[in-house]
């Protein structure tokens, strides 16, 4: 028996329209671009989103029926990891807090990957501290003018559009004074400096921006309600970086496994049980994000994510620190520390040694570890939150 809301397709409804996708675009006949396009706009692309915006309003489920089907079929992707940011963090917001222009104008190129996004969020000092940030925007007519600094934005040399948040009154408690904008990546103002990793590689920049001008129409929610949309923003970011969908040893364990299987005079009996428990917490962990992804199935992550986020970066750096171990000298050889500037994290196409030091910053980017403990106690736990002297004091006096 379905459950559908009447008018949604279920899962035989969307075979029949992936079915007719197929008919009239023949992948091996059609450019890539035009058949994502055209997969967009039959409702095909995120299923569960609205009629018009690349979805059918389906159950959010279903997505992986969809998935498959086009997959068999040899139809091309989007390249979800090139386009992260935009996927697991644009969209939602935007279509929580977007105007029907905004939507309208946004979301199709955004998924078929036309245009990549980046995020303006960190500053230098205000990380963890995010609502401390001090970039600027003031109000002239019906633009915004925007100045002040950003730094380790990731694929901002890559990006068309940003997401950004600003601080549009000082004088209100730090948390009250913040607008949630759209920032157009080719504006007069917007420099963006590459930032060199411990890979070798600038993945992610300095961005600076300086009177820079962003039309009201670009502005997602209220004005002063951009902590809030935020919140939308990094809940997903957390599900988006620890809650991808993998077959069994689909992930980095998968790779460590395989050189196991393949190398036995590598093997003693303590990285035998240390390869053991963390397969095993792999699979925890790859399951619990099965429960996550049904959880935002039925509406909004919640602070789970953050757990799940937590522990992908424990398991991912444990891993890595193991298959070096494992490889002995060849482990700690660097394949290359030529400076590029890569449009993707590219944790399989790469050696043993880049997977060590990219998975450090796993531990970082999207909220530290610590904060996500925090987050995980108060609203998981229920235990006493951390105290906030600063929580009604206006910004502007805070101490810098
Ligand atoms: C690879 C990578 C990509 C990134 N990409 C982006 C991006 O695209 N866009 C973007 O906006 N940002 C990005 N970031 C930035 C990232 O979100 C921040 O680095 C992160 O939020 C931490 O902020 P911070 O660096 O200012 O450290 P700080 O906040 O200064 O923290 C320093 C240390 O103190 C700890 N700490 C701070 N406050 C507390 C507390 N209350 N309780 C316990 N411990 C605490 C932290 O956990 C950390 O260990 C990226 C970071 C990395 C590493």
């Amino acid at each position: 028996m379905t459950t559908e809301p009447a008018g949604t397709p279920d899962e035989e409804g969307l075979r029949h329209r992936v079915r007719a996708l197929l008919a009239a675009h023949d992948p091996a006949a059609t450019d890539r671009l035009a058949f994502l396009r055209a997969r967009f706009d039959a409702g095909l692309a995120w299923v569960h989103y609205p009629q018009g915006l690349g979805g059918l309003g389906a159950r959010r489920s279903l997505q992986g029926v969809v998935d498959a089907e086009l997959a068999a079929a040899g139809a091309p992707e989007n390249d979800p990891r090139r386009i992260g940011i935009g996927l697991g963090m644009a969209a939602p917001t935007v279509l929580t807090f977007g105007t029907d222009e905004q939507k309208a104008r946004f979301l199709r190129p955004l998924w078929t990957g036309e245009e990549v996004w980046c995020q303006l969020f960190s500053e230098p000092g205000a990380g963890s501290d995010l609502a401390s940030l001090g970039t600027r925007a003031v109000r002239d007519g019906d633009d915004w003018v925007v100045t002040g600094q950003k730094v380790w934005t990731s694929n901002a040399h890559n990006a068309r559009w940003a997401i950004l948040i600003a601080r549009t009154d000082p004088d209100l408690p730090k948390h009250r004074g913040i607008t949630y904008f759209v920032c157009d990546m080719t504006d007069p103002g917007v420099e963006v400096r590459p930032l060199r990793q411990i890979t070798g590689e600038a993945e992610f920049n300095e961005v600076f921006l300086t009177g820079v001008r962003i039309p009201d129409a670009h502005r997602l929610g209220a004005v002063g309600d951009g902590w809030r949309v935020a919140q939308t923003t990094l809940m997903n970011e957390r599900v988006a970086i620890g809650g991808a969908s993998i077959p069994r040893e689909g992930g980095m364990i998968g790779t460590v496994a395989a050189t196991w299987r393949e190398r036995p005079e590598l093997r003693t009996p303590d990285l035998h049980d240390r390869l053991l428990r963390l397969w095993v917490d792999s699979e925890v962990s790859r399951l619990t994000a099965e429960r996550v992804r049904q959880q935002l199935a039925a509406g909004a992550p919640g602070p789970e994510g953050s757990g799940l986020k937590l522990a992908f970066a424990r398991l991912n750096q444990q891993i890595s620190g193991l298959e070096v171990e494992l490889l002995g000298e060849d482990g700690l050889r660097y394949g290359d520390w030529t400076m590029t500037r890569p449009e993707t994290v590219d944790f399989f196409g790469r050696d043993a040694g880049y997977r060590y030091l990219r998975a450090k910053g796993n531990s970082i980017e999207g909220g530290t570890s610590e904060i996500l403990r925090n987050i995980v106690s108060e609203r998981v736990l229920g235990l006493p939150s951390e105290p906030r002297t600063d929580k009604d004091a206006a910004w502007k006096d805070l101490p810098r």
